[in-house]
């Protein structure tokens, strides 16, 4: 196995609004008094965020399309539920899904529900999101004309075609406007995993022309990243603790796409 140390810390920090209504699911159920059946995943202080976990599956799913990794000899069953997904994962070295979302050793199963697969060249994750919280003060303006607390609850109609009858049903969104604060961390482990950055970028804004939870086909779930700033938190400085509080770069995804954020992890 290659030698990993870390040589530092990437961490991007800054929000994520959205830009159309927003449904990331909660567990359902535990519907409080005069709630809807279709509610959204909230904090214990009942406001709604968007888990990590949402992000990082997201733009895993981005990035394995976007690398052109959804076939059948690059993709195996995982069992998660009743009913195993489909996920890429793959034994090449320098395989940047693998690099960067992680892989265990272990046996899959291929997609082609045949091959069998073995995973030798484990590695860790590079690639930690933090939960997105809500920002309080952008929806402040908003607040008073909100059906819930935190939240909007759109009707939406499915018709049936012989009879049009409309089969009503209640759906708890994120109200548009709404910003969380966002925060990732990326572990460079080797010089080459500083170019890979690139590609956390790139997942980004693939999302921001994607969706974000649920319904994105009927107008749900779009966001963009705003006022981000890139810090670099060097292995010397852990050692240390002299971190230095400036950002290595600020501002929009574009703008971070742009820069040689390699050539700034001194
Ligand atoms: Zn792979």
């Amino acid at each position: 196995m290659e030698e990993l140390k870390l040589l530092g810390k990437i961490v991007i920090k800054g929000k994520i609004k959205a830009l159309t209504g927003l449904h990331i699911g909660g567990a359902q159920g535990n519907t409080e008094i005069g709630g809807v059946d279709n509610s959204v995943i909230k904090d214990e202080e009942g406001k709604p965020y968007i888990p990590g976990s949402s992000l990082k599956g997201k733009l895993r799913s981005l990035l394995e399309n976007h690398e052109g990794y959804l076939s059948a000899t690059k993709l195996v069953l995982q069992k998660k539920g009743a009913e195993p997904i489909r996920i890429h994962i793959c034994n090449e070295p320098e395989c940047p899904v693998c690099i960067i979302f992680g892989r265990n050793h272990g046996k899959y199963t291929l997609a082609d529900n045949q091959t069998e697969l073995v995973i030798s060249n484990a590695t860790p994750t590079r690639l930690y999101f933090r939960d997105a919280c809500l920002d309080e003060e952008s929806i402040k303006d908003i607040k008073p004309n909100l059906d819930l607390e935190w939240t909007e609850v759109k009707f939406e109609n499915s018709i049936d075609r012989i009879t049009s009858a409309a089969n009503p049903r209640q759906t708890e969104r994120v109200p548009r406007g709404a910003e969380f604060c966002f925060e990732l961390v990326y572990n460079v482990l080797r010089e080459e995993d500083k170019e890979l950055f690139s590609k956390v970028l790139t997942a980004m804004k693939l999302l921001e022309d994607d969706y974000l939870g649920g319904s994105g086909s009927r107008g749900y779930g779009k966001i963009m990243f705003k006022d981000l700033a890139v810090y670099w938190k060097s292995r010397e400085e852990y050692e240390t603790g002299n971190f230095s509080a400036q950002p290595i770069v600020m501002g929009s995804l574009e703008e971070l796409m742009q820069k040689n954020i390699p050539q700034l992890l001194k």
